[in-house]
C-alpha cells in the first residue's frame, strides 16, 4: 500500500450520516466534507458513494405512506435524494468544490451502460467535479436491476473508475473477530491479508435497521474491489480526520491489500472473456504509433480493418497491420458502425451515424496495453 494514491473511493453509509437513522447529521455531514476537500487539494481525485436518501426522506417533514417494503423505501429515497444532495452541494460550496450525482442500478453497471458510466465518471474527475454516487432507488426493484447495498454499489464504482483504494466508512473501527456489540472478547483486526472463510465468519449479519449492509457486506465488498486491484479499508467515520489518515497510509482500521495490479486485473478479464470471441480492430502504422508512443485514443482515421460482431462497451482486442495483437479496449461504437466510419476523419461521424459517442473509437482512459 505504499505506492502514491491517485483516486479514491469513499463509502458513507447512513448510520454516519445520520442521528441513529433519523434525519441528516449536517454536522458529521460537514466534518465529511471538510476532509475530502483537504484531500483533493492534496491532489487526490476522489469519488463519494453515499447512502442516506432514504433516511433523508423519511425524516423531511412531507406526508409519506405508512409500511416497510419496496414501494415506500422508494417513495423516500425520491423525496431523500435531493435533499442528500443539495446539503452536500450546501457543504462543498465554501470550499468552491462542484458536486454531481450519479444513481445507478445493476443494469448500468454492465457492458455500454458500464461505458457510459465510466466515461462519465472519469469525464467529472477530469473536471474537478466531485461525484456523487448512489443507486437509484426509485427504479431498481428485481434482483436483476438491484444492487442491493452500498457497500457493493462501493466496489462496483472503485471498479468503475479504477480506484487504488476504497474507504468504506461505518460506526465501528473495522473487523472484529466477532462482533464486539455483543461479545466483549472481540478484537479488532488492523490487517487481512486474504479474504478467508473463517475471515466471512467474523463479519456476521447486518449491523442496524437503518442502513442495510453490515460488516458481511463491507467484507464482501472488500473481496469484489481487492480482486480487481484495488486496496480496501474499512475504517470508524466517527474518529477525528480518518479520511485523511486513511489518505496518508496511516494504519487505521482494518486494511484490505490487493494483491494484483489494476492493469493486471483488466488484463486477465480481457484475456477471459474476450480474446476467445474475435473482436478485432486492426490499425495503421501511425494509430499503433499514436496509441503506443504518443498515449493516445484510437480514432477511427487510424482503423484499416474490423473483425467480428460486437457492441458498444465489449473488450476488443486492437492489433498492428503485420497482427501483432498490442492492446485491448472497451470500444465507443458496435461493430456495424465502426465499419461505416473507419478510415475517416472524426468530424465526419456525426454525419455518417445516427449518434455520435465521441472522436475516439477507443479511448484511452478504456485501453490496456499488452
Ligand atoms: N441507497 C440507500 C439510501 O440512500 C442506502 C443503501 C445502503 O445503506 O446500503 O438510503
Amino acid at each position: 500500500m505504499s505506492s502514491p494514491l491517485h483516486r479514491i473511493v469513499i463509502k458513507v453509509g447512513t448510520i454516519l450520516l445520520t442521528h441513529g437513522g433519523k434525519e441528516l447529521n449536517r454536522e458529521r455531514m460537514a466534518d465529511l466534507v471538510r476532509q475530502i476537500a483537504v484531500i483533493r487539494e492534496q491532489g487526490l481525485q476522489v469519488v463519494l458513494v453515499s447512502s442516506g436518501a432514504v433516511a433523508a426522506g423519511a425524516n423531511a417533514g412531507v406526508p409519506y405512506p405508512s409500511g416497510k417494503g419496496i414501494p415506500v423505501r422508494q417513495i423516500l429515497a425520491a423525496i431523500g435524494q435531493p435533499l442528500l444532495m443539495r446539503t452536500y452541494a450546501e457543504l462543498f460550496a465554501p470550499y468552491g468544490v462542484a458536486v454531481a450525482q450519479a444513481l445507478f442500478t445493476r443494469t448500468e453497471l454492465e457492458r455500454d451502460g458500464y461505458l457510459n458510466a465510466r466515461n462519465t465518471l472519469l469525464g467529472l474527475l477530469e473536471a474537478g467535479v466531485l461525484p456523487i454516487c448512489n443507486e437509484n432507488d426509485v427504479v431498481a426493484v428485481a434482483e436483476l436491476q438491484q444492487i442491493g447495498d452500498n457497500d457493493t454499489l462501493s466496489a462496483l464504482v472503485a471498479n468503475l473508475v479504477d480506484a487504488d483504494l476504497l474507504a468504506i466508512l461505518t460506526d465501528i473501527k473495522g473487523l472484529y473477530t466477532s462482533d464486539p456489540r455483543n461479545n466483549a472478547s472481540a478484537t479488532h483486526v488492523p490487517v487481512v491479508e486474504s479474504i478467508t472463510r473463517e475471515v466471512e465468519n467474523m463479519a456476521g449479519g447486518a449491523g442496524s435497521s437503518a442502513s442495510i449492509g453490515g460488516m458481511a457486506t463491507k467484507i464482501k465488498a472488500a473481496r469484489m474491489a481487492t480482486a480487481a486491484g484495488t486496496n480496501v479499508v474499512i475504517g470508524q467515520g466517527t474518529v477525528p480526520d480518518v479520511i485523511l489518515a486513511i489518505a496518508a497510509g496511516e494504519q487505521v482500521g482494518t486494511r484490505f491489500a490487493s494483491k494484483i495490479s489494476r492493469t493486471k486485473s483488466l488484463r486477465d478479464a480481457w484475456m477471459a472473456s474476450d480474446l476467445a470471441r474475435g473482436h478485432r480492430i486492426i490499425v495503421d502504422a501511425g494509430a499503433a504509433s499514436a496509441l503506443l508512443k504518443n498515449g493516445r485514443s484510437l480514432l477511427p482515421a487510424g482503423i484499416i480493418a474490423v473483425e467480428g460482431t460486437f457492441s458498444r462497451g465489449d473488450t476488443v482486442e486492437i492489433r498492428a497491420a503485420n497482427g501483432d495483437a498490442f492492446a485491448c479496449g472497451l470500444v465507443n461504437y458496435p461493430s456495424d458502425d465502426l465499419r461505416k466510419i473507419m478510415g475517416k476523419n472524426s468530424s465526419k461521424i456525426a454525419t455518417l451515424l445516427p449518434e455520435s459517442f465521441g472522436d475516439e473509437a477507443v479511448h484511452r482512459n478504456n485501453m490496456v496495453f499488452l
